[in-house]
């Protein structure tokens, strides 16, 4: 099917949930995409931060090939070898304890907020002062299950599912002192993203990170650390809290843990496992044989290939590149970010949306959020040549100020 084919028939067929931007890719390599004519793209987003090893990798190839000829899913009602071997390599790269498999981000957050109002419970019934109350930030997003989406800012993904959770509280990004004032025993769990994503790569400061430590450590609540799109690495460290010297008690993890097959875990202090025992919570498909021995493959690799370094170095340049940009170009507000997780942030939503779609006419995916940014998050296998491929695109995009006729996406942003 051609392009016109599928957009007509997914008009008809799915329920209308995305608008795609109009392009279809039949394979990829490395640190391309390429559409059905064979032309390729220079893919800074990775499908949302995804695919960390790129389209094609070996290593990945090799597990799956190697995993689908012994087995794909047997349910957690019995054994298999891969939960463990995983466990033990995230326990060990996160600093925390315990660990359970899920199938998404907004699974994984689900249980995390499972686990707080259990633990909470647990803790009265040992005698100890918990409430049921959850504190979130201010454009944080978790997710768009109920839960998650009840712990996500957006009135635009909140407002249409309503009654949402009760129980939750928004805390005015990085304002220690209404954290303060919103927080007490009451409270069973604080939820944050070091670095905001969808709200628009924002790390959260070191000030306000350590209150929620504090003030969390204080009562014996959980803080809850959302890494599903900045943890695996992403900001050049494991965890991105492990630029701040801060563990939660949990953290999530998703995107890029299958390098593109589906797989997300919860990992959580030994103490905070306690909530949980048998039949209280679960998931037919989640840490199935495939998923582990994929997820297994991704982090020995990241190892093997010294990417933590490698994002660290790549990052770093990548950032000066955009503010020397910056420094060119007015219109540039923020340069923000960690490692390969980094936001261009524009004085006007229009100039976003204009960049976006002159980037796409020159072959080159990245992704606007929250209005005003562009979000990068490339395959960790990029190199500086596709930094300067990029910068060089948005240098001319930003000094042509002529709009430019016969646009690939009229009038529209590159959206996920
Ligand atoms: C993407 C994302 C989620 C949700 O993950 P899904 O796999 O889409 O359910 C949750 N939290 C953060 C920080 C994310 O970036």
């Amino acid at each position: 099917m051609k392009l016109e084919e599928i957009r007509s028939a997914e008009a008809e067929l799915l329920i209308g949930t995305y608008d795609r931007t109009p392009l279809a890719f039949v394979g990829g390599q490395g640190m391309h995409l390429f559409d059905e004519n064979g032309t390729a793209y220079l893919d800074m987003l990775s499908g949302i931060g995804v695919c960390a090893l790129g389209y094609n990798h070996p290593a990945i190839q090799a597990a799956i090939d190697a995993q689908s000829r012994k087995l794909l899913h047997i349910s957690n009602l019995f054994f298999h070898e891969g939960q463990a071997e995983l466990a033990a390599r995230l326990t060990e790269i996160t600093g925390l304890d315990r660990a359970f498999f899920c199938n998404s981000g907004t699974e994984a957050w689900e249980a995390a907020l499972k686990l707080a109002r259990s633990y909470a419970a647990l803790r009265r019934s040992e005698g100890r002062d918990l409430g049921t109350k959850i504190l979130a930030l201010e454009h944080s997003f978790h997710g768009r299950t109920m839960g998650s989406v009840s712990t996500t800012h957006k009135p635009k993904y909140r407002e249409p599912f309503q009654p949402l959770l009760p129980g939750v509280e928004f805390v005015r990004f990085d304002d220690i002192a209404d954290l303060e004032s919103k927080f007490s025993s009451e409270v069973c769990a604080v939820c944050l993203e070091p670095v905001q994503g969808e709200g628009g790569i924002r790390p959260v400061s070191r000030e306000f990170f350590a209150a929620a430590r504090r003030l969390t450590s204080q009562t014996g609540s959980l803080l809850i650390a959302d890494e599903i799109q900045s943890g695996m690495g992403r900001t050049g460290e494991w965890c991105a809290y492990q630029h701040y010297g801060i563990l939660p008690d949990v953290t999530t993890l998703a995107k890029p843990l299958g390098g593109g097959i589906p797989i997300a875990a919860v990992l959580c202090t030994s103490e905070a496992a306690r909530a949980f025992s048998p039949g209280m919570h679960g998931t037919t498909f989640g840490g199935g044989p495939l998923a582990c021995a994929v997820a297994i493959a991704v982090i020995d690799t990241l190892r093997n290939e010294k990417m933590l370094a490698h994002i660290k170095e790549t990052g770093s340049y990548f950032v000066d590149q955009l503010m020397r940009l910056a420094g060119r170009h007015d219109e540039i507000a923020e340069v923000r970010g960690m490692g390969l997780m980094l936001g261009l942030d524009f004085s006007h939503a229009e100039i976003a949306k204009h960049v976006a779609n002159q980037m796409l006419e020159r072959r080159i995916l990245l992704n606007r959020t929250s209005e005003t940014v562009l979000r990068f998050l490339p395959p960790y296998v990029i190199e500086r040549e596709h930094i300067d491929q990029t910068i060089q695109a948005l240098d001319e995009v930003l000094s042509d100020s002529a709009p430019v006729a016969g646009s690939l996406v009229p009038g529209q942003g590159a959206r996920a």
